[in-house]
């Protein structure tokens, strides 16, 4: 295990503006629009390292910016993350801490005249105004069993999985999961999650990669399973993992998923929990 800095575990790159591995907390100018964190980041924050003075007077700022529909054409005001950072480690499943963690409002949008969800409301997915056609997104958009919030990103998944990239829908899935979770919905967090972890198993049957780093996309399916509540599966992904994966960091991770499927925690805990370091 290393003993300063950050550990860089894995991690999986939405869109074109994607976050370079590197480098997590981000600081930027206002004219410029703060990609939600890289949702597979595995980022141990050493309780050794003292953050340097950039990262430590970086705030969370945002600013409204009028979008256009790329689906209606209505207009309608989002609004634009401009800055933020996050110290600390990510939870097992890669959800940054503070202050990105709070920002997850930011990372979809929703058009208030026809229900397109969308990380850019003006780009327009394939095929996107025939899915949302579909009953099955139309109900998903106004279920009433789950905070709005995880709607978007439940819907925005409904539209990249009839898209087959299976890859992203689960990661969308997983988010509103971590809406569910801060409710807290804690139903809806789990059927989130087995929504994510199907995702997920096609997105690898497709040879669609859900994680950068071999072990980091084992390592954060165990974790979806085990919150969904699916420990055997679970359990068996961990063994194999722990075969599979020599490396000390994942060791670690499966010896403490382990630990705690076998006593049916469903919690949330953090990577560096896992590794001994929190
Ligand atoms: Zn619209």
């Amino acid at each position: 295990m290393a003993k300063e800095g950050r550990v860089f575990v894995g991690a999986f790159y939405e869109g074109k503006h994607a976050t370079p591995p590197h480098r997590y907390p981000k600081t930027q100018d206002s004219s410029s629009a703060v990609t939600p964190p890289c949702l597979s980041h595995f980022v141990i924050e050493s309780p050794y390292k003292t953050p340097d003075s950039r990262e430590r007077i970086a705030m969370t700022t945002m600013r409204p910016v009028e979008v256009q529909c790329a689906v209606c054409g209505q207009t309608s005001e989002q609004y634009l993350l401009t800055s933020t950072n996050s110290f600390g480690s990510a939870d097992l499943d890669t959800r940054p801490p503070e202050m990105m963690r709070s920002t997850i409002h930011l990372w979809v949008q929703r058009c208030p005249q026809c229900g397109y969800c969308n990380a850019d409301l003006s780009a327009l997915l394939p095929n996107a105004p025939h899915i949302m056609a579909s009953e099955a997104y139309r109900d998903q958009l106004a279920d009433r069993a789950l905070p709005a919030l995880a709607n978007s990103f439940l819907c925005l998944s409904i539209i990249l999985a009839a898209l087959a990239d299976y890859a992203r829908a689960g990661w969308n899935c997983l988010r509103a999961a971590w809406v569910c979770d801060d409710a807290p919905n804690i139903e809806g967090a789990v059927s989130c999650r087995k929504r994510a972890a199907d995702l997920f198993k096609e997105a690898q049957l497709q040879n669609q990669p859900i994680a950068t780093q071999a072990g980091a996309a084992d390592a954060l399916m165990v974790d979806v399973l085990r919150r969904s509540r699916q420990f055997p599966l679970a359990l068996s992904l961990c063994e194999d993992g722990l075969r599979k994966h020599q490396d000390d960091l994942f060791n670690a991770i499966f010896r403490f998923q382990q630990m705690l499927i076998e006593r049916g925690d469903t919690g949330c805990y953090t990577i560096a929990q896992a590794v001994g370091n929190a």
